[in-house]
């Protein structure tokens, strides 16, 4: 074996591909909207993403959660509603439904939602770069002035007078040596699942069974009348759990998560877990992704034998990756907290407001524990502006967030309103030839409301 541990590297000349005014990283929800916001405020804008599609978690088979607040009034428009509203004029999304335990969801189709994120680029006149990674960035003093990507075509330099990290990891952020955490206080992050989604399931067969038999099949806190809508998520079957387990099917989870699709036959399982899982180290997320995909098809086998309506069905896909719940969060300006969550909190500088429950699944056992605030609290555009290095600003699930407050703003639906605020907010920026960190807050603000986002009066 060899003794060597560490290599040289030679300092080389890079090629520049382009320069921009907003370089977007990462195509997930947040991503896709920062990217649109940009473009369509005026700036030139570019969007990079590692893999060979847009949507990250869109494109999982997840609902998206929390477009309605706990009073069950909308709490995020402007450009995520009209991403919702192109796909449901396609048929792939749903209305958005009100739920007990989740405030509210919205179907949608996964195929559907990574053609759309396309098309929105398209439309917004965003460039768009696939299968190109993020590895380092470039600065200028402790300000961020590009990033450097690796691809097929080797190591390249792309310049942007801001960058938008949307990697849900923190990647940019962390590359630029932004300070960033992850976890609790002990480093335990929630575990990640690899979803799958079954067809040929009587889901009316489900549903009957729920609605007419809450004493056998318990939904947790969920009255079971809500079971009796087209769309919902069941979250609960414990006893049908404790029944495989004690037939030798092994099920990594304490509850039974399903959610109903776009076609009338389909349910997204959101069952596998993998504890301890790190997805900013490789080792560990192949370790995760591999024994998650083991868990499937036990889970595969405990539908079919346990739960109503699944006889005669069979796995129609599995996810194109193992989601992940939680990794890096950014410190910020300010980090947003469970006590700012849980008393509703208003900020003057709010860019997106947020009502999920802080929804933590344990990192470790097979449980989960969710608590609500009575309303909605406000996001402050601190959260999404690093503390210390300029030209960066970070929206998503990697904003500066503690793990509890994450635990509720990484729903999709407000990571996509953190998005749309960070690409106005770089547009302004670039247009006034400033720092995004120094932009005035009420113009950002002026501009949301006057493209449809929802802010609270
Ligand atoms: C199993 C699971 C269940 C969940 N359930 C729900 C639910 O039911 N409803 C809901 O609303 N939310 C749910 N969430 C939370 C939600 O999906 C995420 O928090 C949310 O998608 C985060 O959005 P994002 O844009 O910050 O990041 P992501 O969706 O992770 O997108 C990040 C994108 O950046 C790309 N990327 C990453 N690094 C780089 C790089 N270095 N260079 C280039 N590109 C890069 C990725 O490929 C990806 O496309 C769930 C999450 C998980 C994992």
């Amino acid at each position: 074996m060899s003794e060597i541990k560490t290599i040289s590297e030679p300092a080389r000349e890079i090629p520049v591909r382009c320069e921009v005014d907003v370089l977007v990283v990462g195509g997930g929800p947040a991503g896709i909207m920062a990217a649109e916001a940009a473009a369509e405020s005026g700036a030139r804008t570019m969007l990079i993403e590692n893999r060979g599609f847009l949507g990250g978690n869109l494109a999982i088979g997840l609902p998206v959660l929390g477009f309605l607040g706990r009073k069950g009034n909308p709490i995020i428009k402007g450009a995520p509603e009209r991403f919702i509203g192109r796909l449901r004029d396609k048929g792939a999304a749903s209305e958005h439904v009100p739920c007990k335990l989740h405030v509210s969801l919205t179907i949608i189709d996964p195929e559907q939602a990574k053609s759309e994120a396309l098309a929105t680029m398209e439309r917004a006149g965003v460039e768009v770069l696939m299968y190109a990674m993020a590895v380092d960035v470039v600065k200028r003093g402790s300000d961020v002035c590009g990033v450097v990507i690796e691809s097929k075509a080797g190591r390249e330099a792309i310049l942007a007078h801001t960058v938008i990290d949307c990697t849900g990891d923190g990647d940019v952020a962390f590359r630029a040596g932004v300070e960033c955490r992850k976890g609790d206080a002990n480093g335990g992050m929630q575990p990640p699942t690899l979803m799958f989604a079954m067809q040929g399931v009587d889901v009316d067969a489900l549903r009957r069974a729920i609605v007419e038999h809450p004493d056998i099949y318990d939904m947790d806190t969920m009255p079971a009348e809500q079971f009796r809508r087209r769309n919902f998520i069941t979250v609960g079957l414990r006893r049908q759990i404790a029944e495989a387990r004690d037939a030798g099917i092994d099920i990594p989870v304490a509850r039974t998560i399903l959610i109903t699709g776009i076609a009338d036959d389909e349910i997204w399982v959101n069952m596998s877990r993998v504890n301890g899982v790190d997805s900013t180290d490789p080792e560990s997320y192949t370790r995760g992704e591999i024994a998650a995909r083991r868990q499937i098809y036990d889970i595969e086998r405990y539908l079919k034998r346990f739960v109503p309506g699944f006889a005669d069905a069979r796995m129609k896909c599995v996810a194109p990756f193992m989601g992940i719940r939680e990794s890096r969060v950014i410190v910020g300006r300010y980090i947003l907290t469970a006590d700012d969550i849980l008393a509703c909190r208003r900020f003057d500088d709010a860019v997106a407001v947020a009502s999920y429950p802080v929804d933590i699944h344990h990192a470790v056992g097979g449980d989960c524990t969710l608590y609500w605030c009575d309303d909605c609290y406000d996001i402050p555009y601190r959260s999404l502006v690093p503390a210390a290095v300029g030209g960066l600003l970070v929206a998503g699930r990697c904003a500066s967030l503690s793990h509890e407050a994450m635990a509720s703003a990484r729903v999709m639906s407000t990571c996509m309103a953190m998005g749309e605020a960070a690409g106005r907010a770089a547009a302004i920026a670039a247009r006034e030839g400033i720092g995004a960190g120094d932009i005035d807050v009420e113009m950002l603000q002026r501009e949301l409301v006057n493209s449809g986002a929802y802010l609270r009066k």
